[in-house]
Formats: C-alpha cells, structure tokens, sequence
C-alpha cells in the first residue's frame, strides 16, 4: 500500500538504512567535488538539495529542482516562455510573481492577460493562443480558490502550459500535477520549512523536458539554495503533517470567532490551510492601528511559520488594487487558539 503523503513527509529522502548511516542527510558544504561523478561543481548540485528535492518531488508527483528562493524559481519557470508569449495571469496574486511578469511585459517581451483565478470560462478563453496560464490558488492574500483541473483542461486543450503555485496549500492540501497541471512553484520560504528563518523556492514537474530546461537555467543562471537553507527546509518540512493540522484547526476556529466580531467587516477563509484575510472597519487606518496593537501575533510580512503573524497587504505599493485597503493578512502558527483569539479580539476592539 503506498504510504500516504503525512507519512512520506517523515520518509521520503532518508539516507539508506545502512549500519551507523545517519537517519538524516547532513548538510554538505561543498563548492566543488572530485573529478569523475555526475555533479562535479557546487553551483551544478548538492546532496542535501537532493534530499529535500526527493521530498518535494515525492509529495507532489514529479521531480523537483530548488532555488535561492520562490521568485529565484518562478523567474526560472518565465525563463521557458519565448519572447512575444502571452501569458494568462491572476489579477490578484503574490506581487513579486505579477512584478515579475510586469517588467517582462514592460520590456516588450511578453502579453499579460490578467483576470481573476475564479473566473475559469475567462481564463479558458485567455489560454486560446497563450504560452502559459499561471495560476495561486488560494490567492495571496484574498484567498480566492480556482479551479484548476478545469483550467489545466482548457489550457492543454489550447496548447498552453499550466503552473500552479501551490504555496498556500502545500502538498498536503492540493496536488496540481494530478490535476492536470504541467508546474507546480513553491515559496518554500513559507509553510514547508515552516520555521521563518530560510528563503528557499522550489519547481516541481513530471515533465522531463521541461526539468531539463529547468535544471540548465539553474546551472547557467545560478539561482541556487544556499547547503545550510536546503538542510533547514528539510528538517522543518519533516514536521509539516503535524503544524499543518494545529494551525489549520485553529484557523477555522478563528475565522468563525471573527466573523462574528463587530470590528470584521469580511471574513475570507477558503475551508482549509493556515492563512485567513479579514477585512476590518475603518479601513487603512483602522487595520493600522489592529496590527499596531497586537501583543501576541507578530507584525511582520511573510507567513507559514510556527508563529502566527499578520499585516496589512496594502502597505506594499505595488499590492494588487483588488486587494482591500483595511485587508490585514492573518498566518495562524501552532500557538494556543485562546491565546491568539484574546490578543486578536483585543486589538480588533481596541482599534476599532
Ligand atoms: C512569498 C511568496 C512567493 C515568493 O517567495 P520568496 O521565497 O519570498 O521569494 C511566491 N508566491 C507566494 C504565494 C508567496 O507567498
């Protein structure tokens, strides 16, 4: 019976269980290696990133390859498009990926369509003479869920590559490739090494063409993790199963208490994973004065670690303008939920 990813998380990419061989890869800091093997040079590979590699590629079905860090791995996947593509792009999305796409728009070098990932009979009309359909589902930071076997239909059918970033609801909620998706990217940054101490990407794909075309990018251009981050990744993804499933539970815990708070206007909550957007009364100056006020939860950007953090998107200039000005991004860690309802609940009064 094939083990189940929760399992192959705790499994996947051991050494092999040979007398005295450790029960983890150790981190190997290695700029070049002796003559005569199959990596040779350290920009080239790594066993510690094939570690982890073996582990992401596992729980999301195909092969993976890790970067510096998850725009170091999207940039990588543009890096397959040819000049003059079209691209099919969420309105809404996490803004270094749509920045990204902007400035190659911007240099006339591709066509951005943007619309919104919920719109699938859009998008599946966009996709008619694209080179790529990107998609984040849930959306950073509204959350909004698209239907990606649908879209990775309409988009194959048209001849266009679909790449999920999967980010949000990691391997363990989604699993883009058997979707039908072609590429799925990960800010391994956040939920799989969990821990808010490394900056790691990774691309996941079964198509070896395309790994190929990855993996020489990556050689020649040079976006790749740093030994130490590879190791830390692996040794927080280890405990993902586990933080996945207190952090989820407290989110949905949370979310029902703040729908029912008088200083949330909207709850957004897709059902699942460990992110949850509110949108507060008073507006910018409003969600200000809630993330000035927290004791507990930690005002800071980026999510998925162990402790819960929050912040207002709209601070960050080019965040999309579909995103709420009093919108404040909740990442809910593995604390105890009547602890960070009563900080949050208190901010939410005091600010409102
Ligand atoms: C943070 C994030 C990225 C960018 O990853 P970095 O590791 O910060 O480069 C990409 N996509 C999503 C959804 C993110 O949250």
């Amino acid at each position: 019976m094939p083990e189940s990813p929760a399992t192959r998380v705790v499994t996947a990419g051991r050494p092999a269980r040979t007398a005295d061989a450790a029960l983890s890869e150790p981190v190997t800091f290695a700029s070049t290696y002796h003559a005569g093997g199959d990596v040779g040079y350290g920009r080239y590979g790594n066993p510690t990133w094939t570690a982890l590699e073996t582990v992401l590629g596992d729980l999301e079905g195909g092969r993976a390859l890790t970067f510096g860090s998850g725009l170091a791995a999207s940039s990588a996947v543009f890096s397959l498009l040819p000049e003059g593509a079209v691209v099919v792009a969420p309105d809404c999305a996490y803004l270094g990926v749509l920045d990204q796409l902007r400035e190659r728009a911007a240099q006339g070098r591709l066509t951005l369509r943007q619309l919104p990932v919920t719109d699938t009979d859009g998008i599946a009309a966009a996709a008619k003479g694209a080179a790529m359909v990107w998609l984040e589902t849930p959306t950073n930071p509204n959350l909004d869920v698209a239907d990606v076997a649908a879209v990775a239909r309409a988009a194959r059918a048209a001849g266009a590559l679909t790449v999920v970033d999967n980010t949000f609801a990691t391997p363990l909620r989604q699993r883009p490739l058997e979707q039908g998706a072609d590429i799925v990217v990960h800010s391994v940054t956040k939920l799989l090494s969990g821990h808010s101490d490394v900056v790691l990407g990774a691309v996941v794909t079964a198509d070896d063409d395309a790994n190929g075309r990855l993996d020489a990018h990556r050689r020649l251009h040079g976006a790749i993790p740093g030994p130490m981050e590879a190791y830390l990744a692996l040794r927080g993804l280890r405990t993902l199963a586990v933080r996945l499933e207190k952090a989820e539970a407290t989110a949905t815990e949370l979310a029902s208490r703040l729908r029912a708070h008088r200083a949330v206007d909207v709850v957004r909550y897709p059902g699942f994973g460990t992110m949850c957007s509110i949108e507060v009364t008073g507006g910018a100056a409003g969600a200000d004065a809630v993330v000035d006020a927290v004791e507990l939860w930690v005002h800071s950007t980026s999510l998925g670690g162990v402790e819960s953090s929050l912040e207002r998107r709209r601070r960050w200039p080019t965040e999309s303008p579909t995103v709420d000005e009093s919108l404040i991004r909740l990442s809910v860690g593995i604390e105890d939920v009547d602890d960070l309802w009563a900080d949050l609940s208190r901010a939410l009064t005091t600010a409102s």
